[in-house]
């Protein structure tokens, strides 16, 4: 039975990670990006965000199945964390920000 409440805690830990984080760290394969994107646009926890990520990626600068090479992916990563963060008032962020990212999840 403690198996079971850790697995079962373990399970929900996995799944409620939609953070930046891991879109981010999904773009060494533009494939496992699209799937994340896919996993994102159906379950990703906060509805409000939910909505207007479906709505974001629907009409995108960068269309996603324009994404072809991990270079792409990063880029489009960036570009949508960049407008939620202007749609929350916050900081648009220079690319460099992508190297210091992609290694702090790494590490
Ligand atoms: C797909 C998605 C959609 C979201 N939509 C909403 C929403 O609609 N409404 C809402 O209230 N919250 C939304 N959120 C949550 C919100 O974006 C923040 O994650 C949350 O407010 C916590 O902010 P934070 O200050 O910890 O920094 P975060 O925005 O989570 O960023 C974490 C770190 O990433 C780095 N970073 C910042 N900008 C960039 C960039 N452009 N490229 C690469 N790295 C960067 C910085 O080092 C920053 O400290 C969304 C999150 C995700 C993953």
């Amino acid at each position: 039975m403690r198996f079971f409440y850790f697995l079962l805690a373990y399970v929900s830990a996995y799944a409620s990670d939609y953070t930046w984080s891991t879109l981010h760290a999904s773009t060494s394969d533009p494939e496992v990006l699209k799937r994340t994107v896919s996993d994102y646009r159906e379950n990703f926890p906060c509805l409000d965000c939910r909505e207007h990520f479906e709505w974001l990626v629907s009409t995108h600068p960068f269309p996603l199945e324009y994404v072809r090479t991990p270079a792409d992916a990063r880029v489009w990563t960036w570009l949508t964390h960049n407008l939620v963060n202007i749609r929350l008032n916050k900081t648009w962020e220079s690319f460099d920000i992508m190297t210091q990212c992609t290694e702090e999840h790494f590490q």
